[in-house]
């Protein structure tokens, strides 16, 4: 006998810092909600990204929640950036403090989510079997997921005989590489950060780098008692420079005009800002990369300090950042990786120069040489944004495929809401700006916007919410409009689609920054919801 669909008011699709958060919203409004996730536990991407190196890019103390001050005050973070385990267990913290685990299931992959025009229900399916029905559903299914990981497109990975596993779906017992010949493919934020951990118990490590990255030191550290005391008295004043800053960052604008100072004080104020590491390297100037002479100038000193780095000049020369202007491509953070490059057993190769032509039975060849590998790690990314939503089977109003409105790229209202999918509602959707910012920040934003959306049809009785095809379209061309001169159009990238063979090159993140994104949600709200079509 098949069981008969679970009746909701709300479904949320994925347990990571979105899904945990709209949930917890959802039930403040008396709403009976679910979480299906696929995992066997909450975390989303810091579920499954539990790669060696695997670490956060911003700093913990504002990678986290704002919106509980017991939570900042009780929740104590042990490093400068985070590793995976420590996000995966706050994570859970965060879950079990708000009693929130009695509503997800996990194990459950949600196959599909079919809206009903008569009932006005959405039935969701999940790849156990299991069904529910529900009147709202919100993706929380992030950007950058292994639902929608990329494999490079090189013949012959059947044919390879040894271990192969992508970064973004990394065994839960992790992988054993000691004694192992080791490849890497792959040299973004990822790669960078699992290369220096690997060769730590590999017998041989190579890395095929087909484009140079920008990196920055990390400079991570334990955090003293005093540091976090004084965070944890100051997170009213954080907690409101996070708001209103473009990356969602508490950090000050930058204090130096690169056009203002000589260049022995540049170079200085480079070296104490390299010295100090993080993001903030890169946030010396108040010209940015935008400014063709500054990013010369942060370019050409970010390859000098690899010369410096990288003993052997062969290998310094391939892992040098050229080809693209610094910014086109996201800047990773490392912990040692140039330096790992002076071991005798670590190796770069350019498949820029000679691509990858295939995998063997043993290895990987490139321009008629065989690499042996007996591991293989695929740090290749994501088919990003879009991705995601494009694997699920997501059908709206007249049948209409969301992964077929999705096909010639990114398109949403707000990044939040689609046309012809009503009370379907994603969190850092296509054409938001969640992924160019720091991201629970954004994710907060969404969730608190949505919430109140959906209370909005509560209280007035609407049944039904969805944004017209006029708002969804502009929004859209907007998106657009907003990196056609930015930066970012000088390479191939995920933010571009350009990383996955056939992607339509549209940009996937709306490039406004979160101060003014949250201004312009704000503007919508308070014009009754402008562009939105409410139904009784
Ligand atoms: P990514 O930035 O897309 O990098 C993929 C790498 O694989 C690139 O070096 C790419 O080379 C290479 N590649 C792809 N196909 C290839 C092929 N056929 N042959 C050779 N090389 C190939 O992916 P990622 O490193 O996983 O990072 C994705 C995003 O996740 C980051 O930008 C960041 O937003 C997020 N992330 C964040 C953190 C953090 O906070 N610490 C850590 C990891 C990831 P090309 O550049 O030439 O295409």
């Amino acid at each position: 006998m098949t069981k008969s669909a679970e009746e909701l008011d709300a479904i949320v699709i994925g347990a990571g810092f979105s899904g945990i958060y709209m949930l917890h919203k959802l039930r403040e409004m008396g709403l009976r909600t679910r979480v299906f996730e696929a995992g066997e536990g909450v975390g989303g991407a810091w579920y499954w990204n539990r790669y060696p190196g695997a670490r956060c890019d911003s700093e913990s103390y504002f990678y986290c929640f704002f919106f509980s001050d017991e939570i900042l005050q009780e929740w104590t973070w042990s490093e400068r950036f985070p590793a995976q385990p420590e996000i995966e267990r706050y994570l859970n913290f965060v879950t079990d403090r708000l009693d929130l685990r009695k509503d997800m299931t996990f194990n459950s992959r949600v196959t599909s989510a079919v809206y009903d025009e008569e009932t006005k229900r959405w039935t969701v399916e999940a790849s156990t079997g299991e069904k529910a029905t529900a009147r709202y559903v919100v993706t929380a299914i992030g950007g950058l997921t292994s639902t929608a990981t990329n494999l490079p497109n090189i013949p012959g990975i059947e044919d390879f005989k040894g271990e192969w596993y992508h970064t973004g779906n990394w065994p839960k017992e992790g992988v054993d590489f000691s004694g192992k010949r080791v490849g890497v493919i792959g040299t973004g934020s990822t790669g960078i950060q699992a290369v220096p951990e690997i060769a730590k118990t590999a017998k041989h490590l190579t890395v095929f780098q087909r484009t140079p990255a920008y990196i920055m030191p990390a400079k991570n550290h334990p955090l003293s008692e005093e540091y976090v005391e004084e965070v944890k008295a100051n997170y009213p004043e954080i907690k409101e420079k996070v708001r209103s800053h473009w990356g969602g960052q508490p950090y000050d604008a930058p204090a130096y005009s690169f056009k203002e100072v000589s260049l022995d004080e540049a170079e200085r104020l480079q070296e104490e800002y390299w010295n100090n590491g993080g993001l903030r390297v890169i946030q010396l100037f108040k010209e940015g990369t935008q400014d063709p002479a500054t990013r010369e100038f942060t370019e050409n000193f970010f390859r000098e300090k690899v010369r410096s780095i990288v003993k052997d000049p062969v290998k310094a020369e391939i892992l040098e950042p050229k080809g693209y202007p610094m910014g086109a491509k996201r800047i990773a953070l490392d912990t040692n990786y140039y330096e790992t490059f002076n071991l005798p057993h670590v190796d770069v190769v350019n498949v820029k120069k000679t691509p990858i032509t295939n995998f063997t039975e043993t290895g990987v060849m490139v321009g008629g040489k065989e690499y042996p590998i007996d591991i293989l790690v695929l740090a290749t990314g994501y088919d990003a944004v879009t991705g995601p939503f494009r694997k699920m089977d997501i059908r709206g109003r007249g049948g209409i495929k969301l992964a077929e409105r999705l096909e010639d790229g990114p398109r949403a209202y707000l990044g939040m809401s689609f046309a012809g999918f009503p009370n379907l509602l994603a969190i850092s959707g296509p054409c938001n700006p969640a992924l160019s910012t720091n991201v629970p920040a954004s994710i907060e934003h969404d969730v608190e916007w949505i919430a109140d959306l959906i209370e909005h049809c509560e209280k007035e009785g609407f049944a039904v919410v969805e944004p017209t095809q006029e708002a969804e379209d502009e929004w859209t061309e907007e998106t657009q409009t907003k990196a056609v001169n930015s930066v970012f159009t000088e390479a191939d990238s995920w933010q571009f689609g350009s990383n996955v063979p056939g992607k339509p090159r549209r940009f996937l993140i709306w490039l406004g920054g979160l101060h003014k994104f949250r201004e312009r949600c704000k503007e919508v709200t308070d014009a009754d919801y402008a562009g939105f079509k409410f139904t009784r």
